[in-house]
């Protein structure tokens, strides 16, 4: 698969710079054809990699190449890419030619059609929730670098796509309950009369949750938040925000990075913890996940039946079945007066500062897996043995 690059000026044994056969030895880099398709699934807005980080990857001597308006509704033109040092061409001369491809969502069946056995795929995939699309890639003898697969430890930060979109989800799922409801967010002393602060709880104190709470402190709401991590609690009152407290949390832990999902009991006594502040509440986030992939339902229909009447919900946890009984998907629904929106993959809404920082994160990532420029498989390396999902016509993890 690698190609080995090898300066002209090395290679010229009368060059009384080359050093090759005298003090060191020769660095062998690999150059990776490395493909950028255009997002195919419906309201994927990003794209795998931006124009500077294009300009990187060719600064260290390899191939890319872009799909004709890949990066158009993230703001990044071909002209952009070109300009980069990428090659733009269609989709079918990347799954012919390039032996890495990066995405920012798993690829639809109809393209894995088009993609050739030995492949790498460099993209998020969720596996857990849609097993199909890793068991056809690996029929099609790709081998898949899942990167919402990453360990959450302290190394692979850099490369955190989930940290770095679901801040900016955090941030926009305030933008997106502000704008369906009816009423503002801050204290107004106006000569009609004072307007009390919007209430909003958020679930979920992690990534998303403390950057919605930052946000919406940001916009004069007054913020409560409830996490069943205990630790979350300075994190929360830190940023200005009310934390729930909830008894007994000692025994919830934490796999992998993850909350393992909790007793009925936890749960019941985080319910009546909350509802006084979920039923006073203008805006409801919720973003908490647990590990196993299915999100926790936290707020049931008869819960929602009892909030205020023009109260919105918005369910970050959507696409992991939602936090809410009442989210349908990507729909927005109603039950009486109250909107619950779901908003799976939020960031997508906020294509070119999500791509950039998802770019920034795979630049790092193929950093870790190809530090020459080839790409390795050794899954000893505690990121590639997590992210390495598909190889060698095998599903792992
Ligand atoms: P997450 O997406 O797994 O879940 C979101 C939040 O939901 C978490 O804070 C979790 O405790 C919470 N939650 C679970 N069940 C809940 C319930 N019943 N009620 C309320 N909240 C509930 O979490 P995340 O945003 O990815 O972050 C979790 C932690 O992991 C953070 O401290 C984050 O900084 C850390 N992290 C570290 C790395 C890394 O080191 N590479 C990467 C990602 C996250």
């Amino acid at each position: 698969q690698a190609i080995h690059l090898l300066n002209p000026e090395e290679l010229d044994t009368t060059n009384p710079k080359n050093t090759i056969n005298k003090k060191r030895p020769l660095r062998m880099f690999g150059v990776m054809k490395i493909g950028v398709v255009k997002e195919r699934r419906p309201g994927e807005l990003r794209v795998g990699l931006v124009p500077g980080v294009v300009k990187t990857l060719v600064s260290k001597g390899h191939e890319v190449m872009v799909e004709t308006n890949a990066g158009f509704a993230a703001g990044c033109l071909d002209a952009m890419y070109t300009e980069a040092g990428a090659t733009v061409v269609d989709a079918a001369t990347i799954y012919s030619t390039a032996n890495v491809i990066v995405r920012v969502a798993s690829p639809l069946p109809e393209e894995i059609q088009h993609m050739r056995s030995g492949t790498v795929l460099i993209s998020t995939v969720f596996a857990k929730r849609q097993p199909e699309i890793a068991t056809a890639l690996s029929n099609a003898g790709v081998s898949v670098f899942a990167l919402d697969a990453l360990p959450r430890i302290t190394r692979a930060q850099v490369m955190d796509v989930l940290s770095s979109q679901n801040n900016l989800a955090g941030y926009k799922a305030v933008l997106v309950g502000a704008n369906a409801m009816g009423r503002i967010f801050p204290l107004m002393t106006t000569a009609a009369g004072t307007v009390k602060p919007s209430t909003v709880l958020i679930y979920g104190a992690g990534v998303a949750g403390l950057q919605a709470l930052a946000t919406a402190r940001r916009l004069g709401a007054v913020v409560h938040v409830t996490d069943l991590r205990p630790e979350t609690r300075e994190q929360v009152e830190s940023l200005g925000g009310r934390f729930v407290s909830v008894d007994g949390l000692d025994d919830v832990k934490v796999v992998g990075g993850y909350v393992a999902a909790a007793a009925d009991d936890v749960l019941q006594r985080q319910k009546e913890a909350v509802n006084k502040v979920l039923y006073s509440a203008d805006l409801v986030i919720t973003t908490a996940l647990v590990a196993g992939g299915q999100a926790p339902c936290l707020i049931t229909q008869e819960q929602v039946e009892k909030m205020k009447p023009g109260a919105v919900i918005v369910d970050l946890a959507a696409d992991a079945g939602g936090n809410c009984a009442c989210t349908d998907g990507a729909n927005t629904t109603t039950v009486g007066a109250v909107t619950i929106i779901g908003c799976p993959q939020l960031a997508a809404s906020i294509p070119n500062t999500a791509s950039e920082l998802y770019a920034k994160n795979v630049l790092a990532f193929i950093g870790e897996i190809a530090p020459e420029g080839t790409v390795s498989f050794d899954v000893q390396n505690e990121i590639i043995g997590s992210t390495l999902i598909v190889h060698n016509g095998e599903v792992r993890n």
